[in-house]
C-alpha cells in the first residue's frame, strides 16, 4: 500500500510514496579491486587506473589507499601523481571488468528481471515482487553479495530500500564492503542527518548555491518550508528538491528493454529456385535460432511466453511476405526455461514454412526467416505471478 508524507508543509502538498523494494548494488573500487585481486601485490599500494600516462589522461577509479592521499576518480593523472608520487598507474583492461560484470549480472538475474544497470559495476534491482528469500530484499542482498564473492573474488556494497533514490544514498553509506538498509520507518531520521551533497544528481552551482544559503543538510531544506524552496528554486526543481530531501521517490527500475521477437534469416544474392533445399535451409536456420536463444540475456526470458513463430520470404521481386503461427505453451516453456526448440515446434516451424512457402505463386526467393515473437504482457504477468 502506498503511504503518505506527514511532515507539515505550508503549501499541505501530499506526497506518496509507493511501497517498492529496492536493492542498490555498486561493487568496491570495481577497475582498481579487480587489478587487486589478478595481482595481491598491489594491495599495499596506492593504486589507479587510468592513463595512458602520467602525464596525459584521467583516472577512471582508484583504490583506498590512492584515495587517503586525494586521489579521485575522473581526476588527471598529472594531478594524482602531484598528490601521490608513488601512485601505480595501470591502464584499463575492460575485457577482464566486462567478465566480471557479466557474472554480476547472472546473480542478479536470479531473483528479479527487473534489473537497470548504471554501469558495468552499478545497478538497481526491483525485487518488490521476487518471492525468492521469503520476499525479503535485506536477505537478497545479502545472498547476492556473498554470491558476487564467491563466483568473482570481489567485493560489494548494497543499499536496500523502498525506493531508488534512498537505496543508491545507502549503498555508499557503509561502503566498502557493507549492507545498509532504511526502512519506511527510519526514513525521516536516515534523511534528516543527510548531508545534501550525497544526494544524487545535485550538480556543483546548485550545491555552490545551498552553501550561499546556509544550507548542509536535507533538513535545511525542509525546516525552509516548501513556500520558500520553491521561491528560491523555482516550482518544478524546487518541489523536486524537497521530495528528494524528504527521502520520497516514486521513479521506477527500468529494465533493459526486453525483445519483442527473435528472428534469424538467410538471404541469396541471386535469387534461388527453394523448392529443392528448402528443407535444409530450414534446419540450419533452427539450430542458428537455437543458438541464439542460448547466447540472449536471461532478461528476454524473465516471466514471459513466446506466443508464435514468424516466417518471413521474399520473392525475387523483392515483395516481402509475413506469416505468423500461434504457439501452444508446452513449445512456449521449452523456449523460455530450456532455450530450447522442441521437436514439436521444431516440425510446426518446417511445416508452417513449407506450407506457407506452397501458396507463393512464385518459386523464387532471395530471403527466408524464421524467428519468434514474445508476448507483450510483461508486467500484468509480473503481477499474476505474486
Ligand atoms: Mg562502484
Amino acid at each position: 500500500m502506498d503511504y503518505l508524507d506527514n511532515t507539515n508543509n505550508d503549501l499541505g502538498i501530499k506526497f506518496i510514496q509507493k511501497p517498492f523494494k529496492i536493492i542498490h548494488i555498486d561493487m568496491d573500487y570495481f577497475y582498481a579491486q579487480v587489478e587487486e585481486r589478478d595481482n595481491p601485490s598491489l594491495k599495499s599500494h596506492p593504486v589507479a587506473i587510468g592513463g595512458p600516462s602520467k602525464t596525459k589522461g584521467v583516472l577512471c577509479t582508484s583504490n583506498y589507499i590512492a584515495r587517503k592521499y586525494g586521489v579521485r576518480s575522473a581526476m588527471p593523472t598529472f594531478q594524482a601523481f602531484k598528490k601521490c608520487p608513488e601512485l601505480i598507474l595501470i591502464r584499463p583492461n575492460f575485457e577482464k571488468y566486462k567478465a566480471a560484470s557479466k557474472k554480476i549480472h547472472e546473480i542478479f538475474s536470479q531473483y528479479t528481471s527487473l534489473i537497470q544497470p548504471l554501469s558495468l559495476d552499478e545497478a538497481f534491482l526491483d525485487v518488490t515482487h521476487s518471492s525468492k528469500c521469503n520476499g525479503s530484499a535485506t536477505i537478497i542482498a545479502q545472498e547476492i553479495r556473498r554470491k558476487i564473492y564467491e563466483q568473482t573474488g570481489l567485493t560489494s556494497s548494497a543499499g536496500v530500500s523502498f525506493n531508488k533514490l534512498i537505496s543508491k544514498i545507502a549503498s555508499d553509506y557503509n561502503k566498502p564492503n557493507g549492507l545498509t538498509v532504511v526502512t519506511p520507518n527510519d526514513r525521516l531520521k536516515f534523511m534528516n542527518e543527510l548531508s545534501l551533497r550525497k544526494i544524487p544528481g545535485i550538480g556543483q552551482t546548485t550545491m555552490q548555491r545551498f552553501e550561499r544559503l546556509g544550507l548542509r543538510l536535507c533538513s535545511d531544506v525542509i525546516s525552509l518550508g516548501i513556500h520558500k524552496v520553491i521561491e528560491l528554486f523555482g516550482n518544478k526543481n524546487g518541489l523536486d528538491l524537497y521530495e528528494r530531501c524528504l527521502g520520497i521517490s516514486n521513479s521506477p527500475v527500468v529494465s533493459l528493454s526486453q525483445r519483442k521477437a527473435m528472428s534469424v534469416e538467410t538471404t541469396f544474392s541471386t535469387p534461388i529456385n527453394a523448392r529443392e533445399n528448402i528443407q535444409e535451409i530450414i534446419t540450419a536456420l533452427l539450430i542458428e535460432l537455437e543458438n541464439r536463444l542460448k547466447k540472449a540475456s536471461e532478461v528476454h526470458f524473465k516471466n514471459r511466453r513466446v506466443t508464435h513463430i514468424k516466417i518471413k520470404l521474399r520473392t525475387s521481386q523483392f515483395e516481402t511476405f509475413t506469416r505468423e503461427v500461434r504457439l501452444d505453451d508446452k513449445m512456449s516453456d521449452m523456449i523460455i526455461t530450456k532455450k530450447a526448440l522442441s521437436t514439436e515446434f521444431i516440425s510446426l516451424a518446417q511445416e508452417s514454412l513449407l506450407n506457407y512457402y506452397d501458396t507463393m505463386k512464385e518459386q523464387e526467393l532471395r530471403l527466408i526467416g524464421i524467428g519468434i515473437k514474445f508476448d507483450k504482457n510483461f508486467e500484468r504477468q509480473i503481477e499474476l505471478n505474486v
